[in-house]
This record gives structure tokens, sequence and C-alpha cells, in this order.
């Protein structure tokens, strides 16, 4: 757990008036919107604490190369660039703790903010809990998990070297993880159930372009088989309704994401989708709790609109702290 206290003789005197627990902003998260909420919350002298989850950066952690990111004209390994958003934000916040939050209570002007250790209270909140990834839910799955199925190329793609791995998905996520497993595969089989990639253009460039890379179209997973490990996938044509085996040795599974919001129903109103409801100044149903990043927009998700919504975030819970300063019990 690292723990990190600006020496700002403000936030010291704040401290010590009104408990170690109570702060004027706590952000959930410690993705792009998150820290970088926390750096913008250290710039605006903001008592604030980021509760970050175990894995810094959140989803570019898991991401091989990050070539759109504003700064990085030759790209940047998503490992790399979680790393820098986690240093800048340690320098900024008051508190960083790497831990999960367990319970929310924003029923009163002064929320709670639970872990499994700690209670703490915040004048101001900022979800940023980030998505997470979907899975296909078949037979297999979750029997092989970790055992062969994976939804992190960047974490196991090492494992298969000289292996064919089926990488299942049509979107960017599919084509960028299944470029990276040609590092180490010796083919990487795409399923996807229509017969366009929903990737952009240039990664799909680059896949068919890519020797090691084959496309079975119109298809979907029905079970993940395997003895141990995975042996291979059993696969329907949705066009035809033929059903085939294909063998392989991995099956990573990039099939969209899905908010984590588990935490905020009851609390917050969320679409039907789960998604988070926040308006253009990325306030929630409940003042004083924001929210921002893929926990609130599922039509972008891009590091660089994360990390703009999280200072979108700050902007206004200072504006808010501002006018109701006094007023929470
Ligand atoms: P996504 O864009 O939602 O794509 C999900 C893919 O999975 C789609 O091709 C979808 O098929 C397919 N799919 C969904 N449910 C399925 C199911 N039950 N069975 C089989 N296939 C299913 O998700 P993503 O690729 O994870 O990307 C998420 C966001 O992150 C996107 O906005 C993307 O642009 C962004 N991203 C960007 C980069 C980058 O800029 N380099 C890298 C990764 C992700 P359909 O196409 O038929 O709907």
């Amino acid at each position: 757990m690292l723990d990190f206290k600006l020496a700002s003789s403000q936030q010291e005197g704040k401290s010590e008036q009104e408990g170690d627990q109570v702060y004027d902003l706590i952000i959930i998260g410690g993705g792009p919107a998150g820290l970088t909420a926390a750096v913008y919350a250290g710039r605006a002298a903001l008592k604030a604490l980021l509760l970050g989850g175990v894995t810094p950066g959140g989803q570019i952690a898991n991401t091989d190369h990050v070539e759109n990111y504003p700064g990085f004209p030759e790209g940047i390994s998503g490992a790399e660039l979680a790393m820098r958003f986690q240093s800048q934000a340690e320098r900024f916040v008051t508190k960083l703790a790497n831990d999960f939050v367990t319970e929310v209570d924003f029923s009163t002007s002064l929320f709670t903010v639970k872990t499994h250790s700690e209670t703490y209270q915040g004048r101001a909140v900022i979800v940023a809990t980030g998505a997470y990834p979907r899975r296909l839910g078949v037979p297999g799955e979750k029997e092989y998990f970790g055992r062969g199925v994976s939804t992190c190329a960047t974490c196991d793609g090492f494992f298969y070297k000289d292996r064919r791995v089926v990488v299942v998905g049509g979107g960017d996520s599919a084509i960028d993880e299944g470029l990276f497993l040609t590092k180490f595969a010796k083919e990487v089989i795409v399923i996807h159930r229509r017969d366009e990639l929903r990737a952009t253009k240039s990664l799909q460039e680059r896949a068919f372009a890519n020797p090691k890379m084959r496309f079975v179209w119109d298809s979907v997973v029905e079970e993940i088989l395997g003895h141990d490990t995975v042996t291979g996938v059993r696969v329907r044509n949705v066009k035809t309704g033929e059903t085939s085996t294909i063998e392989t040795d991995g099956v990573f599974v990039y099939v969209g994401l899905i908010p984590g919001t588990k935490l905020f129903e009851g609390q917050l109103e969320l679409t039907e989708a789960g998604y988070i409801v926040a308006d253009a100044h990325q306030r929630t149903s409940v003042p004083g709790v924001f929210a921002a990043g893929d926990v609130q927009s599922p039509d972008f998700r891009q590091v660089v609109i994360a990390a703009g919504a999280g200072a979108k975030a700050v902007i206004e819970a200072d504006r808010y702290l501002a006018e109701t300063a006094g007023s929470h019990a």
C-alpha cells in the first residue's frame, strides 16, 4: 500500500482538525480517469484520497502498446503509461491507497466510503471505477480460466510461444491483442460473430497483412474444450448452423466490457446497461458525486478521454465544494 502526503500546511491543518479519515474529495478508481483526477485534486489543493484498486492504471496496464495518447509520438507500452500516470498521481494526491472499496453511502452530504479495513468520509466523491472484460459465458470458460482461457494477452501471451491461440471478438481489443500474440504464437485465429471487424481500419490492415493471423467469420464459440488445460473450441457458424472444432492451446476473450458499478446500484442513477448517468460536467444523480471514464461513458473508451473526464470531474468537484462549504454533515 502506498501512502503519500503532500507537505501542505493547509492540508495538514485540515487533517488535524477533522480527523484523518475525512477528505474534501475521495476518488474511487485508479485508471486514467482516477489518476488524472488525483493530479488535478492536488493542484487544486484539495485534501484528496485516491482508492486505486490493485492494478494501477486499470485497463491500460494490460494493453501492449498505446499509440494514440498525445505526447508519445512513438507510442508507449500500456504498462509504462500506467506507471507514469501513477507516479504523477502520487506526487499530488494527499493519500493513495491501493485498496478495494466494499461499500458506499451517498445518502448524506458527507459521503461514506468503506474498504475492508477503513471507513472514510468525503465532501465530494469521484467515481472512476472503469469497466471490465466481458466473459463469453460458455461452458469451459470458467473451468479453464487461467489454464488456457485469458482476457489479457499482455499478461499471458508469453506462455504461448510456438502455440496456436484463438482470439474471440472483432473490436480494437481483439485485433490489437491478437497482433500482440503473433509475437509468440505460431498462429492466431480470430473468431468473430460477423463478417466484418469493428476494429479501426489501421488495426484491420495490420491484421490482414500479418501472415500469422487467420479469421473465422460469422462464428461464435459455443464451448471451450480441454483436459486440465484448453485443447480446443467448439464453434458454430451463425449463417449455416454448422458446428466444428478448432484445436487451440489458448483462448483470449475480447468481447467488450462491462462497467464497474455494482457498488453504486441503488445509490446513483445507472443506465440500462449499468453505466453511471452523468452530464457533460460529470455530475451524477447525487450532487457532490461525479463520475469519469469508462464507468460513465460506453461510447469512447479512450485513455485520453478518460483522463480529460477525470480533470473535468475535479474542476466541477472543486466548484461544488466552494459552493457548499460549511454545509457537509
Ligand atoms: P468492443 O469495441 O465493444 O468490441 C467487442 C467485440 O466483441 C465486437 O466485435 C463484438 O461483436 C464482439 N462481441 C460482443 N459480445 C460478443 C459475444 N457474446 N460473442 C462474440 N462476440 C461478441 O470492445 P473492445 O474491443 O474491448 O474495445 C472497447 C473500447 O476500447 C472500444 O471503444 C475501443 O475502441 C477501445 N480500445 C481502443 C484501443 C486502441 O485505441 N488501440 C485498444 C483497445 C480498445 P460486434 O462487432 O458484432 O458487435
